[in-house]
């Protein structure tokens, strides 16, 4: 079955095995190419400068774009638009409404206006917004976000155009994870082109930030996923225990792909280029049946709306090829899990990447002043960037199989870590490559590593040549939240640094200013380098060399999140107006209500399944071995083993009944009690460790069980078959 084929169950009439690449990419985007070539001159020349933050947009533009964009989503099929958000669920939200417009003599026109492409009125109250609004103030409005271009959804039921947009209250509060991260990154370029600027690099106007999520997933067969309950409803398995083969002969990780994944990897890469996301690299992961997909980078806010298609897509189109995509953090326990590393940069407008070490003496200072700010920046709000990835998900994977612990430090590599130490020591920087003393600004660096031979899987947040790399980020989060946290770190400590450069007298000699720049490495760096950690992050020393080094190892999300509600972190983000302490509470709010809700489900489901499936089913066949005991003592053969394998069942059993007692009562505790964090904890202090308690005799069950009585499919057909 080809999708996308002649008969394809998308009702796409593109053959994608007939068709040039180049001829399908992006023919679902309203790009800004596709823009230059619909809109008159002006138009886009304005369109452009409100991307840049130049201008603001005007109802003259808004009309003429809106219609261009309705010829163009109508021509395509579409019937209907969405005002397309991200609400605090992490999710996506759309409520799609139709071009229609009576005309009073029982037709109808199809119309669009500006007005109904940059606000929208979706009430949505039913999204969380952690006391922000009562539901009596219904209203919430969505703004377009012109950064990130508008697409069209496609598949068998019909044609929308998807435009991206921000998610407001009445008030102007922000309701959605958009709004905080385009005001992130203004408050980043603010203070990046003070330095800049101080630096007397005058003529850039605004820097933005550049992301890269790799995403990791899982797929498995339907037949089984539609048999387990608990993926169904929780995304993961409660139960199961481990196969013979897990992933110790590591021969998944870069294997060859199947043939039924290769199928399913091909029609992912041109849904995805349909609509503009380039999607560039696709692997097999470490797990069996994981895998990867990255596209391309490209500016943060288009990053990470196309983050939430992918994930959208790998799930729909699983569905069309006889599989489900797994997106949580641990679907299985005792194999990896899967994460999503957030690859982020800043860039100038005039294309200059700021983490690219640079050709010549005055741009590596620069590199080295921007790569200091980041060190402290992760030193000093590693409470805050631990908190961007605190999700009940994530407490299963940091700092189990294979995943970044839940310390947040940074590698850089032996010769960058080398010189920044030295300059911090007062070593003038450390030796250039022909040996001499290096003068920040003056004298070119040694060759720095750019290329993988000098990387750190084990890191949670690492240097990769021209980019950090934030790898404890959840497989299954938005990237709005991590990427929103990260600029408004660096945001501040470039606040302190450009205050330091701009208090030099004018017109100071670049001698001076180097020496500033210098002076500030120095010190920041000295102060900060703690969190710099070049060795293996998976290891036991670096908990221990961690806490010497005074590092915060947070291990779960419930106690991670309360920076949320610290003064400092409030007064970090009303400084660059990202956020108000009424939005930082609602949030903290709304993400313990999340994490409580998904443990709840988990709880009520290991019930469940404890109980209906697992109870009954192993009762039955315990009985049935004491029956074949009974019969072959009747004969005069022996029988002990059946029998003592029978009793050690039923002995399980008895426990397991208590276990299951104990699980019920912790969580009716839980669900009874009202303040919202001391509830979390409960969830987390109490619940969890319940339903742990089951999982163990559950597990140990299915050990002792024949296959076939066992009421669920286990590890074995969901992590190696497809
Ligand atoms: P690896 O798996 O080795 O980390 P990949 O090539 O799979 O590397 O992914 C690297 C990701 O980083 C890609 O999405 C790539 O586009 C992205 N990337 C590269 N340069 C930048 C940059 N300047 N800013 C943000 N992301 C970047
Ligand atoms: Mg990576």
């Amino acid at each position: 079955m080809s999708c996308c084929g002649d008969e394809c169950a998308c009702g796409s009439k593109i053959d994608f095995t007939k068709t040039p690449v180049e001829e399908i990419y992006g023919t679902n985007s309203f790009s800004n190419a596709l823009m230059r070539e619909k809109l008159p001159k002006n138009i886009y020349r304005e369109v452009v400068a409100v991307q840049n933050g130049e201008k603001e947009l005007t109802a003259e533009v808004a009309e003429v774009v809106a219609a261009a964009m309705r010829d163009w989503a109508i021509a395509k099929g579409a019937s209907h638009y969405t005002h397309w958000f991200h609400p605090l669920t992490g999710l996506t939200a759309e409520k799609h409404d139709s071009f229609i417009s009576p005309t009073g003599d029982g037709r109808v026109i199809m119309e669009f206006s500006g007005k109904e492409l940059i606000k929208g009125e979706p009430d949505a109250s039913s999204f969380p917004s952690g006391g922000l609004r009562a539901t009596f103030e219904a209203r919430g409005y969505t703004a377009w976000d012109v950064t990130s271009p508008a697409f069209l959804k496609q598949d068998k039921t019909g044609t929308t155009l998807c435009i991206p947009t921000a998610f407001i209250s009445y008030y102007g509060q922000a309701l959605d994870k958009k709004v905080p991260l385009l005001k992130s990154i203004d408050a980043l370029s603010k203070q990046a082109l003070r330095v800049l600027h101080a630096l007397g690099n005058e003529s850039v106007k605004r820097v933005i930030t550049t992301v890269g999520p790799e995403q990791e997933y899982f797929l498995v067969d339907k037949e089984f996923y539609d048999q387990r309950p608990d993926l169904m409803l929780t995304g993961r398995t409660v139960f199961g225990a481990l196969p013979a083969k897990g992933q110790e002969m590591e021969d998944h990780y870069f294997g060859a792909i199947k043939e039924r994944v290769a199928d399913f990897m091909r029609e992912l890469n041109f849904e995805l280029w349909k609509v503009g996301i380039p999607a560039k690299t696709q692997h097999n992961e470490v797990a069996p049946n994981q895998f990867e997909i990255a596209p391309i980078y490209t500016n943060s806010t288009a990053a990470v709306d196309s983050n939430q298609v992918v994930m959208e897509t790998i799930r729909s189109l699983a569905r069309r090829h006889g599989m489900e995509g797994l997106l949580h953090e641990k679907p299985f326990a005792g194999v990896n899990g899967s994460g999503k590393h957030n690859n982020w940069s800043i860039a100038t407008d005039d294309g200059v990447n700021l983490f690219e070490p640079g050709e010549n003496p005055e741009s590596n200072a620069r590199f080295l002043l921007f790569a200091s700010a980041v060190v402290e920046a992760v030193d000093r709000y590693a409470l805050l960037i631990r908190s961007a990835v605190a999700t009940s998900g994530n407490d299963h994977r940091l700092g189990a199989n294979e995943a970044p612990p839940a310390i947040v430090s940074i590698f850089f590599g032996g010769p960058l870590t080398e010189i920044l130490d030295n300059i911090a020591e007062g070593k003038s920087g450390g030796k250039s490559a022909s040996g001499a003393q290096i003068k920040l600004g003056v004298t070119s660096l040694p060759n720095l590593p750019k290329d993988v031979s000098d990387r750190n899987r084990t890191s949670p947040f690492a240097f990769t040549g021209n980019k950090f790399e934030f790898r404890m980020v959840g497989s299954s989060q938005s990237i709005a939240t991590p990427n929103t946290y990260l600029n408004v770190a660096v945001a501040q400590v470039l606040s302190e640094f450009a205050d330091k450069l701009e208090s030099l007298p004018a017109g100071s000699a670049v001698s001076n200013k180097n020496e500033a720049i210098q002076d500030i490495i120095k010190e920041s760096y000295g102060k900060h380098r703690r969190v710099v950690f070049n060795g293996n992050g998976y290891s036991e020393e670096w908990v221990h060399e961690a806490e010497r080094r005074g590092l915060p190892n947070v291990k779960n999300a419930v106690d991670a999140l309360s920076v949320l509600t610290r003064s400092e972190t409030i007064s970090l983000f009303e400084t660059h107006k990202v956020l108000t302490k009424e939005e930082m509470e609602s949030r903290y709010h709304i993400y313990l209500e999340k994490y409580s809700k998904q443990i709840n489900i988990e709880a009520g489901v290991t019930i469940d399944l404890a109980q209906r499936y697992i109870f009954p089913a192993v009762t039955a066949y315990a009985s049935s071995l004491a029956g074949d005991a009974s019969s072959l003592a009747a004969i005069g053969a022996a029988s002990a083993p059946q029998e003592k394998r029978a009793k050690r069942i039923a002995e399980i059993l008895a426990e397991l009944y208590d276990d299951i007692a104990k699980l019920e009562t912790v969580l009716a505790e839980a669900q009874g009690i009202e303040d919202v964090p001391a509830q979390a904890k409960a969830y987390f202090e109490k619940v969890r460790p319940a339903m742990d308690l089951i999982r163990t005799k559950v597990d140990s069950l299915e050990k002792m069980v024949a296959k076939d009585a066992w009421p669920l499919p286990g590890y074995e057909e969901l992590l190696f078959k497809l």
